[in-house]
């Protein structure tokens, strides 16, 4: 995991991609099949969007990132100004939304943010007890 781990935050430890062969998520000749292979994997990450954004951001130059071919993410950077810039408010990366109602990142963080919710909760009816 190089290209990633090049870039090192917490997030990475949880992709899906960890023990693929890299070389399918920078297609040489663009194969399409190959690209359809690491995009299917991309689905299955926990933190598809937080990669993306990462990418996105970053401005990656190559390979598919966030389950993005570099031509759909290039596309997304060029027509992103209406998009709203953020900060998770769970892990502090950027992340991209159409609106500003989303406050977290992506699946990992809701999670996250979900259970201190409750545990926070769960604390407040024990003092109330
Ligand atoms: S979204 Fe795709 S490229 Fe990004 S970490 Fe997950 S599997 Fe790897
Ligand atoms: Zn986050």
């Amino acid at each position: 995991m190089t290209q990633l781990t090049a870039v090192s935050s917490g997030w990475v430890t949880y992709a899906a991609c960890r023990d693929e062969d890299l070389s399918l998520f920078f297609p040489e000749d663009a194969s399409k099949e190959q690209a359809d292979q690491a995009i299917a994997v991309c689905h299955l990450c926990p933190i598809m969007w937080q990669c993306r954004s990462h990418a996105r951001t970053a401005r990656e130059p190559a390979g598919i990132w966030g389950g993005e071919r570099q031509e759909e993410r290039a596309r997304a950077i060029r027509h992103s100004s209406g998009r709203r810039n953020l900060t998770c408010a769970e892990c502090d990366e950027p992340f991209e939304a159409p609106n500003g109602r989303r406050k977290v990142c992506g699946q990992v963080c809701r999670i996250k943010r979900r259970r201190r919710q409750v545990v926070a909760s769960n604390k407040r009816r024990g003092q109330a007890a």
